[in-house]
């Protein structure tokens, strides 16, 4: 980035310093706060980062096109018009995506679905299209470019509309990759071959990771963006409720752990809302310490976006080699002797099995279930993100420790630093 406003900066086509001076100040008073938000919000803070791109590139290309006009060639024309409208679309899209994951009261976080959606999307993309193909016949019919930028601003919100629950973050990197092509369209409109390539980069690993996600989550792409996902949530909760749970306390956790050979840790969102990595380490070091062989276990979506697990862990220094993927550990529950999950909920789902009205079917989870003893830290009995109830905690294997994520940790490290004393 510093590169590229350098470079811009030494441009000799620029007119006024100034308004480049403004600019950078406002995108600094602006910028700086975004950064500094709590690592649970870096999605929404990352969707509203493409809300910017992609609002930019839908202004440059407005700029450009009435410049221009009517001196347009087709081939330039089909590529402006590409731009504003992938970068129209990103913009309103990438606000729902934030709201949504803001949990703000509009739009709602449930998938808002009516019959015939796909048909009303499917007509306000063809309408820009169609408008896109007169303006490269016609580029003198300045009055249509509105229409460009507006259709394509309604198809945004419809588009992410539907979506909802754990489908976020796939969208999320969708519109990323939506954002960087936008963005190499605009590197062809202004001749900059800098952003053709960063835009592609963009685009490309977007889709990718999108991909990926949707592998990892069991579901189609098209399922994503056209399934509804995630609104019979009512139907999929309220089934176990009166059932009672086996609770524990640190002390009867601790010597759990301590008589175990195998501990596989599944740390979730909670993990990363208490900050308790610092002491799921020291936890790690104390149960090492007595010769106990310790593994965590990491789904592709744990905590809000791809990686926290990860990047929460290594801060905590702990071996990265240890970190193991879902596929990987699934294999070794059945011999594992304690499975203790701390914070996670959805990623360990036995619902997701065999529960087909349950909003998140189909995906893979972290088997914690078949392991021997199953102890899960979690302040109540909250559900998480898909907002709904975890069979798991029912059953005759599974002890609730009720509390906050790193209280409990800690308070356990304590018992068995007390006990190894
Ligand atoms: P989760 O299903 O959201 O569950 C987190 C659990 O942590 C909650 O049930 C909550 O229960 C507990 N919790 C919250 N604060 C806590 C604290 N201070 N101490 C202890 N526990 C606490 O988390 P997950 O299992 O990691 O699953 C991730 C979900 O997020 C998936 O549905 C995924 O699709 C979605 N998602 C993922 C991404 C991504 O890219 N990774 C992005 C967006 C959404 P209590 O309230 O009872 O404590």
């Amino acid at each position: 980035m510093a590169l590229a406003i350098f470079g811009t900066l030494l441009y000799h086509g620029i007119v006024d310093y100034k308004l480049v001076a403004i600019g950078l100040v406002l995108g600094a008073v602006i910028g700086v706060p975004l950064g500094n938000v709590a690592m649970t919000a870096v999605p929404q803070r990352t969707a509203l980062s493409h809300a910017f791109g992609a609002l930019c590139v839908t202004l440059v290309g407005t700029a450009e096109f009435y410049l221009r006009a009517p001196d347009i060639p087709p081939f330039m024309m089909a590529v402006l018009s590409l731009e504003v409208i992938l970068g129209s679309l990103t913009f309103t899209g990438s606000l729902m995506a934030a709201a949504k994951l803001q949990e703000l009261r509009w739009p709602p976080q449930r998938p808002v679905t009516y019959k015939g959606q796909n048909f009303v999307n499917l007509t306000f993309l063809s309408l820009a299209i169609i408008v896109a193909a007169i303006l490269v016949l016609h580029p003198e019919q300045t009055r249509l470019f509105p229409a460009l930028i507006f259709i394509p601003l309604i198809f945004g919100v419809m588009l992410i509309i539907p979506i909802g629950g754990a489908d976020m973050p796939t969208v999320i990197s969708l519109l990323n990759s939506y954002a960087g092509l936008s963005a190499a369209m605009m590197g062809f409109v202004l001749n900059s071959k800098l952003l053709i390539i960063a835009g592609a980069l963009d685009g490309s690993s977007g889709f990718i990771l999108s991909v990926i996600m949707s592998k990892a989550m069991n579901r189609s792409f098209t399922n994503v963006l056209f399934g509804g996902f995630g609104q019979i949530q009512a139907a999929a909760t309220g089934q176990e409720e009166a059932k009672p749970v086996k609770s524990a306390t640190a002390e009867e956790a601790a010597s759990i752990l301590s008589a175990a050979s195998r501990v596989a840790i599944v740390p979730g969102y909670g993990m990363a809302v208490a900050q308790a990595q610092h002491k799921v380490r020291e936890l790690y070091d104390a149960l090492t310490k007595r010769g106990i062989d310790v593994r965590f276990g990491i789904h592709p979506v744990a905590g809000r976006m791809p990686g926290h697990m990860n990047v929460l862990l290594a801060e905590a220094d702990i071996p990265y080699d240890k970190l193991m993927e879902m596929d990987v550990i699934n294999g070794d529950f059945p011999q594992t002797d304690v499975a203790l999950v701390i914070g996670a909920n959805d990623v360990t789902n036995p619902a997701a099995r065999t529960v087909q009205s349950s909003p998140i079917y189909g995906m893979p989870i972290l088997d914690v279930d078949k392991a021997r003893t199953v102890m899960v830290i979690k302040r109540g009995m909250g559900a998480g993100f898909a907002g709904i109830e975890n069979p798991l905690y029912y059953l005759d294997g599974t002890l609730m420790l009720f509390g906050d994520a790193k209280n409990f940790v800690g308070a356990i490290v304590r018992e068995l630093s007390g006990g190894a004393g």
